[in-house]
C-alpha cells in the first residue's frame, strides 16, 4: 500500500511552491504556513481514515481504517503503510495518554481500551450504570489523566463500521475517573457528539455536534469543578454546509478541523482562530474526517481523510496530548 496504489481522484502533489492547496482566509493563518511545505499523501487504498495518532517514540504513525476493521500504521522511515492491528473492534478516535499509552475508542466493542506497553488491551470503559456504551468515537486525555470520550450511536446504525444494534444509552459525552474509573456524563443533550478537544490552557473544551439541525456545530465549554464538569454551552462556529468530525488545537489556540462531505469545494482541513473566525483551508481531494499533529516539534499535521491519510508540515505546534 502506497501512493502509487488506488488512486480514484487523480491527484497529484502540487509541483511547485507554496502549494496552492495551502489557503489564508485571514493574514493571521500565514503565519502557520511554511512556504516551502506542501501537502504529500503518505497512504491511501483505505475505506474510511479516521483516529490519527502520532507515536514520537518510534516514528510512526497509527490510523483506523473503520470499514476494513484495522488500524494501519505508516513508518516514517521507510514511508510504507501495513496493518497493525487487525481485526481492530472497528476502531474510530484514538489518541496517547500523559503516559504515552494508546487509547482507542471501538464500535465493534464498544468500549474505550488502552493498549499497553508490552501491547496487552485493558478495558477502560464498556458500560455505565449497567448499559453498554453506543460506539465510542473520539477521546481526548486531559492533563490531570482523565479521559474523555463521546459516544454516539452512529458506529451501531448498521454492519459497515460495527455491529447493528440498539441504543442502551442516550448520546452522552463522559469523563473517566484517572484515580478510581469510574464513569460520569459531563454532556447528555448533544445532538450527535462527536470530535473534541481542549483549549492550550484545558479552560476549555470543544465538542462537534454532528447531527446539529439546521447545522452541524463546534460548542464550546467552560471546564468547571475542577476539572471535572463542563458548563457554560455556547455554538463556537457553526459550520454552515461543512461537516465537522475531529479536530486538534494548536499551541496557539487555533482549532484544525477535518473537513468536508457534499461540495468538493469543502474537502480538507478548516482552521479557526480562538476567537472563532475561520482563518485557513487546506484543500484535500477527499473529505478529512479526522488529524492529529506529530513528527519533529509536532509541527507536522496529519490527515485522515476518506481513503487516504495526507501530510502538511506547518509553522505551529499542536498542543500536548492532541
Ligand atoms: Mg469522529
Amino acid at each position: 500500500m502506497s501512493d502509487t496504489g488506488n488512486d480514484p481522484h487523480g491527484w497529484r502533489p502540487a509541483t511547485r511552491y507554496p502549494d496552492p492547496a495551502v489557503i489564508s482566509l485571514d493574514p493571521r493563518f500565514d503565519a502557520c504556513k511554511l512556504p516551502l511545505a506542501g501537502v504529500e499523501r503518505l497512504a491511501t487504498g483505505c475505506r474510511w481514515c479516521e483516529g490519527p495518532v502520532w507515536f514520537g517514540d518510534g516514528r510512526y504513525l497509527l490510523w483506523s481504517d473503520i470499514p476494513n476493521n484495522r488500524i494501519m500504521r505508516w513508518d516514517e522511515t521507510t514511508g510504507q503503510a501495513a496493518p497493525f492491528r487487525e481485526p481492530s473492534n472497528f476502531s474510530n478516535g484514538q489518541t496517547r495518554d500523559r503516559q504515552g499509552r494508546l487509547i482507542t475508542c471501538e464500535h465493534g466493542g464498544r468500549r474505550v481500551t488502552r493498549t499497553e506497553y508490552d501491547g496487552t488491551i485493558t478495558v477502560l470503559a464498556d458500560s455505565f450504570e449497567g448499559r453498554r456504551l453506543n460506539s465510542p468515537n473520539d477521546v481526548v486525555v486531559k492533563s490531570d489523566g482523565s479521559i474523555w470520550f463521546t459516544d454516539p450511536a452512529f458506529g451501531i446504525a448498521g454492519n459497515y463500521e460495527g455491529y447493528r444494534a440498539e441504543p442502551e444509552l442516550g448520546q452522552n459525552v463522559y469523563r473517566l475517573d484517572p484515580g478510581t474509573g469510574a464513569l460520569s456524563v459531563v454532556a447528555d443533550d448533544i445532538l450527535g457528539p462527536n470530535g473534541l478537544a481542549f483549549s492550550p490552557d484545558e479552560a476549555v473544551l470543544y465538542i462537534v455536534e454532528s447531527r446539529g439541525v439546521p447545522t452541524r456545530k463546534i460548542l464550546a465549554y467552560d471546564v468547571v469543578e475542577g476539572g471535572t464538569a463542563i458548563a457554560g454551552r455556547r455554538v463556537f462556529i457553526d459550520a454552515g454546509p461543512g461537516t465537522p468530525d475531529g479536530f486538534r488545537v494548536d499551541v496557539e489556540g487555533n482549532l484544525w478541523c477535518g473537513w468536508g462531505m457534499g461540495d468538493p469545494e469543502l474537502d480538507g482541513v478548516m482552521v479557526f482562530a480562538p476567537d472563532g473566525t475561520p482563518i485557513g483551508r487546506i484543500a484535500l481531494p477527499e473529505r478529512c474526517a479526522n488529524l492529529c499533529f506529530g513528527g519533529r516539534a509536532n509541527s507536522r499535521l496529519f490527515m485522515a481523510a476518506s481513503h487516504s491519510v495526507y501530510a502538511l508540515y506547518v509553522n505551529v505546534a499542536g498542543v500536548a496530548g492532541g
